[in-house]
């Protein structure tokens, strides 16, 4: 971890070679239902975890590397970045979290956060991750299993890392946004355009168009698949000099008019090669 405003130390990147070491920690459990918004400080981890992807800043997608699970699972980490966090009325930036969507806590491992000078001491119900010389100290508290650190996500970072071009707050900005989806699909998917001409006659007290103006309408599936076209190869086909090696089949129908046993369909099959059907 280390302090947004004197520059966070990026440099230490762990072993960026391939695969990690195996990881063995009980807290690395798989998850079954969504992920839990806590942290433990876990002495057995020897990276930090996390599987909230909406946490992260700096995000690098990963390949080819994993770690075991207490099951013996090997799991792939999907990526890594930063997490911004606000602990003992200070903004800290956790680096280097490896970001798994399958585990099911954000896991703080004491032992790399002992390379950028920090202490972590476990005593009785409660647990300290400090820092001596920037003289921070965060508390974490033992609950039924594990040491929870005791933070809030620091969204303002999270909100400016995400839409650095806006100077309105994140939480506007979503919230019309939101809006502005709803009555995009509301109105038949209109686009943006024509969907800011229409609120702008209607005078609504949730969206001024203004701020319709500066929401984005965000990626709505169903506009995607509408927009998908079929892609039909102009190609001509490979032709074979080998015998019965490519076989084409047609299928013509249905015809209004049955055959004699009420068929409706004929298929041709055709050797590409000799032309015979
Ligand atoms: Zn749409």
């Amino acid at each position: 971890m280390s302090v947004i405003k004197s520059k966070p130390d990026l440099s230490l990147k762990s072993d960026e070679l391939g695969l990690n070491p195996v990881e063995l920690s009980p807290n690395l459990s798989l998850a079954t239902s969504k992920p839990s918004n806590r942290i433990i400080v876990d002495s057995g981890a020897s990276e930090h975890y996390s599987p909230n992807k909406d946490w992260f800043i700096d995000y690098k997608e990963v390949k080819n590397k994993s770690i075991i699970v207490a099951n013996g699972q090997r799991i792939p980490i999907r990526g890594i970045g930063n997490i911004p966090i606000i602990g003992d009325n200070r903004e800290l930036l956790i680096t280097n979290v490896n970001y798994i969507p399958e585990i099911k806590t954000t896991l703080l491992s004491p032992r790399e956060l002992a390379k950028k000078g920090w202490k972590t001491l476990f005593k009785g119900q409660i647990g300290s991750v400090i820092h001596p010389s920037l003289k921070i100290s965060l508390k974490a508290t033992w609950d039924y299993n594990a040491y929870y650190l005791d933070f809030k996500i620091d969204s303002k970072v999270l909100c400016l890392s995400q839409a650095p071009e806006t100077s309105e707050s994140c939480d506007v900005q979503g919230q019309n946004s939101k809006v502005l989806d709803l009555y995009h699909k509301r109105l038949n998917h209109i686009s943006k355009e024509f969907l800011i001409k229409t609120l702008s006659q209607l005078n609504l007290a949730d969206l001024s168009p203004k701020s319709a103006n500066s929401a984005n309408l965000r990626n709505c599936d169903s506009c995607y698949k509408g927009k998908f076209t079929r892609v039909i190869s102009r190609e001509p086909l490979k032709s074979t000099s080998e015998a019965l090696a490519i076989i084409d089949c047609d299928i013509a129908g249905p015809f209004r008019t049955r055959g004699y046993l009420g068929e409706r369909y004929f298929i041709t099959l055709t050797d590409r090669a000799s032309r015979a059907i």
